[in-house]
């Protein structure tokens, strides 16, 4: 990443958690959001990821929301991913389903915030669904962790977690989790961190990412390498080719909106994709956080504004 691009980065997601352009964006930008968002509703997702499982492409479903101020709010996230959870199973869809914790309450009340997560989990495997919990910024990435080895004690292996490459603690936490069995989706990461906690040049970061995959492929541990980087996708391809790794050991993973036609080609050459497919009408930290990663991202919804 470029200095100019890394700057670009640090102030939109500045820009993101700013209240008066929150509220503009809301007001003017739906249109604008559109690219990345599967619909507003949960039928109009399920629709898409039809259209996504027949060009190979499987999915993982995402209900937008995060930063809850009420704990009625987390309840009635947890209700939607039930519905969200019977529509995967009743459309038999290919689809895991993502969520985020502070959506489920973590930041208001843990243990409230167990509970929601812990419904939906046990509710996505009476129809034998993988729940992913989404890794959100550092504050809650101990928390995070703690829930999925709850759930764990308590028997819901279909859930599993994601770590980081830009975080210094994801060494060690990488290993903690391959031993304990704990699936994970492996990122760069996409919040604003401080130097204190996270890596803030780039190849140190790749470094890590190239690390994390290597130490999955090489015990042969299923995992999910979640990038749309030429350089990292081609790095494992190669990486699990000169070892004689099966494609079906890992999968690949990148978000509804982008690189649509790099998917569809890792599906046709024989890899497992999968599709990270938000919906809803909170689509506004999402929407800026993808903004943040890529400029050309900016430009495509600029082109949008005036279609
Ligand atoms: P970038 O660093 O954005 O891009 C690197 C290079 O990739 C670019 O220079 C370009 O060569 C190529 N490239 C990227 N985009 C395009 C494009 N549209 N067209 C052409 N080339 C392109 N983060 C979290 O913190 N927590 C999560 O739980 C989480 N879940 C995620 C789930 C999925 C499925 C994915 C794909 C990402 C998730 N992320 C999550 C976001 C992640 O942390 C990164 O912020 C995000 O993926 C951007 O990094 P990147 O590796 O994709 O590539």
């Amino acid at each position: 990443m470029s200095v100019g691009t890394e700057i670009y980065r640090k102030t939109l997601l500045t820009v993101a958690g700013n209240k008066a352009v929150e509220n503009l964006s809301i007001r003017y930008g739906k249109k604008l959001a559109g690219k990345f968002i599967a619909g507003n509703t949960l039928e109009e997702a399920l629709e898409e990821i039809h259209i996504l499982n027949n060009k190979g492409i499987m999915a993982t479903l995402d209900h937008l929301g995060e930063g809850i101020t009420r704990l009625s709010e987390a309840a009635l996230y947890r209700d939607e991913y039930v519905r969200l959870v019977e529509g995967i199973a009743r459309e038999g869809v290919d689809s895991n389903v993502s969520l985020k914790p502070t959506q489920m309450g973590l930041a208001l009340d843990p243990e409230e915030g167990y509970q929601n997560i812990r419904t939906v989990a046990a509710q996505a495997k009476s129809h034998d669904l993988f729940v992913r919990i989404d890794m959100e910024d550092s504050p809650f990435t101990q928390a995070t962790l703690d829930i999925v080895r709850r759930l764990h004690s308590e028997g819901l292996h279909n859930t599993g977690t994601v770590l980081q490459a830009y975080l210094h603690r994801t060494e060690e936490d990488t290993r903690d989790m391959i031993r304990e069995g704990i699936r994970l989706r492996l990122v760069k990461g996409a919040y604003k961190e401080p130097g204190s906690v996270a890596y803030q040049n780039t190849s140190e970061v790749i470094h890590q990412f190239k690390t994390m995959i290597r130490n999955h492929l090489d015990q042969g541990v299923y995992t999910a390498v979640a990038s749309h980087d030429d350089h990292i996708i081609n790095w494992t391809k190669q990486y699990a080719k000169d070892r004689g790794i099966s494609p079906d050991a890992f999968e690949f993973q990148m978000l509804y909106g982008l690189r649509m036609s790099e998917q569809e080609r890792l599906a046709k050459e024989g890899y497992r994709i999968r599709c990270y497919v938000p919906y809803g009408t909170m689509w506004y930290p999402y929407y800026t956080r993808r903004l943040a990663e890529k400029p050309a991202n900016l430009w495509m919804v600029v082109k949008n504004m005036f279609r």
